[in-house]
């Protein structure tokens, strides 16, 4: 259980962070989203871009995956199910992760 938690969008970094949802890196000067809080006693806190957060605030609600089950798509198995929805209505961030369209994919 989370003893606390706090967000909040930052309109403009001021210095460089590295969104962990995609591993890739926040330019100055850009908006993000920043979450701080405790989780059984340690302190935790990060930066994630909007969009990225957008899209994994987005996965969270539709497939109830909160606490534990949040997503975190660096760390996730690369799985048909979840890039396949990324890349429909999240483009950005699947291009941010190098999801491409399957090779294979073939029209039926
Ligand atoms: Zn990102």
């Amino acid at each position: 259980m989370t003893d606390l938690y706090s967000e909040r969008v930052i309109k403009a970094t001021r210095k460089h962070h590295y969104c962990e949802q995609c591993g890739r890196k926040i330019e100055i000067g850009s908006p993000a989203h920043y979450a701080f809080g405790v989780y059984y006693g340690d302190t935790f806190s990060n930066h994630t871009h909007v969009e990225c957060h957008a899209a994994a605030r987005a996965y969270a609600e539709l497939n109830n995956a909160w606490g534990e089950e949040y997503p975190w798509f660096q760390h996730m198995d690369r799985d048909i199910d979840w890039t396949s929805w990324l890349r429909e209505h999240h483009p950005i961030v699947a291009e941010r992760l190098n999801i491409e369209r399957e090779q294979d994919e073939v029209e039926a």
